[in-house]
């Protein structure tokens, strides 16, 4: 297996290489669309080739590089089928596992951060995007989320895997990496130890979390799988980089 963790700094975003070694087809789990350039330089440098761009649910704090990667090295478009994307290529629904060369993803729907969440299982590792993050979750105050919904997300289907899965966020905030199953189940403040769902609902009512500032943008530029809205203010130009000539023709 190949393998790399990428960071984009802006959105603190974690974006997955996963390469096949006997087909040199490759899947980017969750690219941001500011470092395309450097995640297309990673893959050729693997000596691999984008197969597929496969996004964990529709972001709110950055714009995906599925449909910009497409329009380079015509990578396919892989989102949950529950959001309906007319821009995907794929579909994706849990049961129904993802085979790209060697290389196997078990989808896992898991709801609660938005309703179109997935996970993914991959060989002795889970990505968890948004569902599960070290120590956190990602909120459930917009996007159809919901904390009892999460809640069981997570103990039903996350916490079921087995205690040495390793678990890659999609986000973290304070430079950590990569966690296990059982160390969320024991040390995860919010959803870890004894939690009970009140207890959860609870905290997550009362994070007081500004309003996402690229929320408004984002969810529309990614519903079309990364388009770069033309009304993006300025301060926000950041969030779409050298992107945004490119994608508004
Ligand atoms: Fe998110």
């Amino acid at each position: 297996m190949i393998f790399r963790q990428l960071f984009e700094p802006l959105s603190s975003t974690y974006t997955y290489l996963i390469g096949c070694e006997e087909t040199g087809q490759a899947i980017l789990i969750d690219p941001v669309i500011v470092e395309v350039e450097r995640d297309l330089a990673e893959i050729q440098r693997l000596g691999l080739k984008l197969a597929y761009s496969i996004d964990t649910h529709i972001h709110a704090d950055h714009i995906t590089a599925a449909l910009a990667l497409k329009k380079k090295v015509g990578s396919k478009i892989a989102v949950a089928a529950y959001d309906r994307l007319p821009c995907a290529d794929l579909g994706i629904e849990e049961g129904t596992p993802f085979h790209v060369g060697s290389l196997t993803l078990q989808p896992l729907h898991t709801p609660g951060h938005t309703d179109g969440h997935f996970s993914y299982v991959f060989d002795d590792r889970v990505f968890t995007g948004d569902a599960l993050l070290i120590d956190g979750c990602g909120r459930t105050d917009f996007q159809n989320g919901d904390a009892d919904t999460l809640y069981k997300s997570v103990w039903e289907k996350l916490f079921r895997l087995p205690d040495e899965c390793l678990v890659y966020p999609a986000h973290d905030y304070h430079d950590r990496r990569v966690s296990s199953i059982l160390q969320e189940k024991k040390c995860n403040p919010r959803l870890g130890q004894e939690r009970t769902p009140e207890q959860f609902k609870q905290i997550m009512d009362n994070l007081h979390l500004p309003y996402p500032k690229l929320i408004d943008f984002a969810v529309l530029g990614n519903k079309q799988c990364g388009v770069c809205p033309c009304d993006l203010p300025d301060d926000l130009a950041q969030y779409c980089g050298h992107m945004v000539a490119g994608l508004q023709g």
